[in-house]
């Protein structure tokens, strides 16, 4: 959804820019999905929620049920960028498993994997800090609003290198397309340049990286309940692990405006724009036709609607997770194995960045 004219999470016009992009792109994939690889994914700091849903993870099974090649991260090591423990680690990392499986990702097919499991992917990180200038992270709008709202009282490199080590994430694998949110544009800006320079300094003439592409899904910036950007750490979002009558709570609680008639404008009204999207997506119709069903019915009627839709949306969903959840060993065992193959994916492409830079010895 549009967003005011000035936003921590990147400029609104680059964020058109990419939309349009993701069009054809969109059309690209459809025509030929063999030629992409996706790579996506999240850190484990708690529950995914209606952001990352509409956000990426429809699209990830998406593209995995039309034929593309999907790697999904949980990227553990990032979870240290704006804290100093990862309190709950393999719980949260369970729980990350649990939510692809029930949203329809298929380990057969697809791989899902813990960064910190994957040395060799680690390795790219060095190689790939040489070259971004400290000007170039210190811009990165991004970081700056996670520094903003990082629970540590100083900056630490961890968080600072925060897009190199994406870089490191998306390209050891050689994804070419990126499922994200809004948020993530300036960090996919900086693989784009780690990719085209790593290419320009060693690749004698060949790409050893492709420059990935961004794609964004109808809902790129949900908002969460206090109306800023729906986030797992901020205590804002709803989950999709949540019963019906959590969500019905949450939603209740969402700050909305003064004014009972309720209508669709993104950039003046944010909040009750958001929960109309919400329930669009849901119902698959479009914010407007919602705004119009509950016309003069006000606030309370908008969140009815919203939590009814939710509910009935995720009611699939929510039953598959707990039929996951019963059996831990199985996560474990999905795990291993993405562990594995992430791994051997890594091997071969570090092999190639050594070659690249002169180092067999
Ligand atoms: P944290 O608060 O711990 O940073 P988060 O909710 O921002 O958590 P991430 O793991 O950082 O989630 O993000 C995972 C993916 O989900 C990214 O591609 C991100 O762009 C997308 N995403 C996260 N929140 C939203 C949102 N509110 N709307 C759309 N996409 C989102
Ligand atoms: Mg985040």
């Amino acid at each position: 959804m549009a967003t005011a004219p000035t936003t921590p999470l990147g400029d609104p016009l680059r964020a058109s820019e990419a939309r349009a992009r993701s069009a054809v792109l969109e059309e690209q994939i459809l025509k030929d999905p063999g030629r992409f690889r996706v790579l996506t994914g999240d850190r484990p700091t708690g529950r995914l929620h209606l952001g990352h849903y509409f956000g990426t993870l429809q699209n990830r099974v998406r593209l995995q049920d039309v034929g593309v090649e999907l790697f999904v991260i949980i990227a553990d090591y990032q979870v240290l960028t704006d804290r100093d423990v990862a309190d709950g680690l393999t719980g949260h990392v369970e729980e990350l498993v649990l939510d692809h499986l029930a949203i329809g990702v298929d380990p057969e097919r697809s791989t899902i994997f813990t960064h910190s499991a994957v040395p060799s992917l680690n390795q790219l990180l060095l190689p790939f800090l040489s070259l971004v200038s400290v000007a170039e992270l210190n811009r990165n709008p991004t970081v700056k609003d996670e520094i903003a709202r990082s629970r540590q009282s100083s900056v630490s490199g961890l968080m600072f290198t925060y897009p190199v080590h994406q870089a490191a994430d998306i390209l050891f694998c050689k994804a070419n397309v990126v499922p994200v949110g809004q948020d993530q544009l300036p960090h996919l800006e900086i693989t784009r340049t780690v990719a085209r320079r790593f290419n320009d300094r060693y690749g004698d003439g060949t790409a050893v990286f492709p420059e990935p592409e961004a794609l964004l899904s109808r809902a790129p910036l949900l908002l969460g309940t206090d109306g800023t950007k729906m986030s797992k750490s901020r205590g804002n979002a709803v989950p999709l692990a949540a019963d019906a009558d959590e969500t019905a709570r949450l939603i209740k609680g969402a700050k909305t405006d003064s004014e009972r008639h309720v209508s669709y404008d993104p950039v003046g009204r944010p909040e009750v724009s958001s929960l109309l999207l919400l329930a669009a997506l849901c119902q698959d119709r479009t914010p407007e036709e919602i705004a119009a069903d509950i016309g003069s019915a006000g606030a309370a009627a908008l969140k009815r609607t919203v939590t009814e839709s939710v509910n009935t949306c995720l009611a699939p969903i929510r039953a598959r997770r707990a039929l996951y959840a019963q059996d831990r060993g199985a996560l474990h065992r999905i795990l291993r194995e993405g562990n594995e193959r992430a791994r051997e994916t890594a091997d071969a492409t570090l092999a190639e960045v050594r070659a690249a830079m002169q180092s067999h010895y």
